[in-house]
C-alpha cells in the first residue's frame, strides 16, 4: 500500500481550516480516509467561540475514530454520530442554530478486503481508478447546479443556499445533513487507487483547466500529492495579477490531497 497525504494552508500566516487523516487498521486488511475544508466565514458573527480548526479537528478526530473502530457502521451514520459529538462539545456556550456555525465539506473513504465505501458532502472531490485505469470522480455537484446567477457573492451563498432545501449542504451542528451526502459501496477489485481533494487542490481541474479529473490522478500518481499542490501554487501566482482563471476567489486556498493505492 502507498498512501500520501499533503494538507497546505493557503496563506502560512493563517492557520489550514483543511483536516485531513488515514486510518490504517492493525488488521492490514483496509483502511479509511478523511477529508474536510473548513469553511470561511464571511466577517461578523458565528454564534460560535471557536475556530474554524477547531471545529474541524474535532468532526474530523471523530470521522477517524468512529470509521476505524466501527468497520460494520454505515459511512453516513458515522458522519451522523460524529456531527452530534462534535456539536455537543460546544452546545452549551455556543448558538449552534446560527446559520454561520462552523461547517467543513467532507470527503470519507473506506476500503476492506470486500468492498470500497464512499461518502462526499459538498465540494470535495473523491477519484477512485479501477484496475483497468479508468477514473471515475465522485462528486457532490449540488453548488455546480445551481444557476451561476445566485452565486455572485459569498455573502449570497450563505444567506440563501447554504443547507437550506434546493440549496447545497455542509456539515455544520445538524447531524440529518449526513443523509444529504453522496454515497457508496463498490466491490474492492473495482477499485486500486483513491485520490481526495478539496477544493484549494481541484483547482488544477476546475478553474486551471490543465487536464480533466483522469488527467489529475495520473498526476498525483507520477509527481505526488506534493507536486499536484506545488503545481497550483505556481499557476495561481502566474494568474494572481490578470485572475484570467482566478475571478473573483482568493489567489491561494487551503489545499489538501490524499492519495492511496490500496
Ligand atoms: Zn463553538
Amino acid at each position: 500500500m502507498r498512501t500520501e497525504l499533503v494538507s497546505e494552508p493557503g496563506d502560512p500566516a493563517r492557520p489550514n481550516e483543511d483536516f485531513a487523516s488515514v486510518g490504517l487498521p492493525a488488521s492490514g486488511q483496509g483502511g479509511v480516509l478523511v477529508v474536510l475544508d473548513g469553511v470561511t466565514p464571511p466577517r461578523g458573527e458565528t454564534g460560535c467561540l471557536h475556530s474554524v480548526p477547531w471545529f474541524t479537528a474535532r468532526l474530523g478526530g471523530a470521522l477517524t475514530e468512529l470509521t476505524v473502530s466501527l468497520p460494520d457502521v454505515p459511512l453516513a451514520d458515522a458522519l451522523s454520530d460524529a456531527l452530534t459529538r462534535t456539536a455537543e462539545a460546544h452546545a452549551q456556550t455556543c448558538d449552534l442554530s446560527h446559520p454561520r456555525t462552523p461547517q467543513a465539506t467532507v470527503v470519507l473513504a473506506r476500503w476492506s478486503a470486500a468492498t470500497v465505501e464512499y461518502l462526499i458532502l459538498s465540494d470535495s472531490a473523491l477519484l477512485l481508478e479501477s484496475p483497468d485505469g479508468t477514473i471515475t470522480p465522485l462528486l457532490d455537484d449540488r453548488l455546480a447546479r445551481l444557476p451561476r446567477a445566485s452565486l455572485a457573492t459569498d455573502a449570497l451563498i450563505d444567506a440563501h443556499i447554504r443547507n437550506k432545501e434546493g440549496g447545497f449542504f455542509t456539515a455544520a451542528a445538524d447531524p440529518s445533513v449526513a443523509a444529504r451526502a453522496v454515497t457508496g459501496v463498490l466491490p474492492r477489485g473495482e477499485v486500486r487507487a483513491l485520490a481526495a481533494l478539496t477544493d484549494g487542490a481541484t483547482r488544477w481541474v476546475e478553474k486551471f483547466r490543465e487536464g480533466d479529473w483522469g488527467d489529475c490522478f495520473t498526476f498525483v500518481r507520477k509527481e505526488g500529492a506534493r507536486g499536484l499542490v506545488d503545481r497550483v501554487r505556481t499557476l495561481e501566482r502566474a494568474d494572481a495579477e490578470d485572475r484570467t482563471y482566478l475571478g473573483r476567489s482568493k489567489t491561494h486556498d487551503d489545499a489538501t490531497v490524499v492519495y492511496v493505492e490500496c
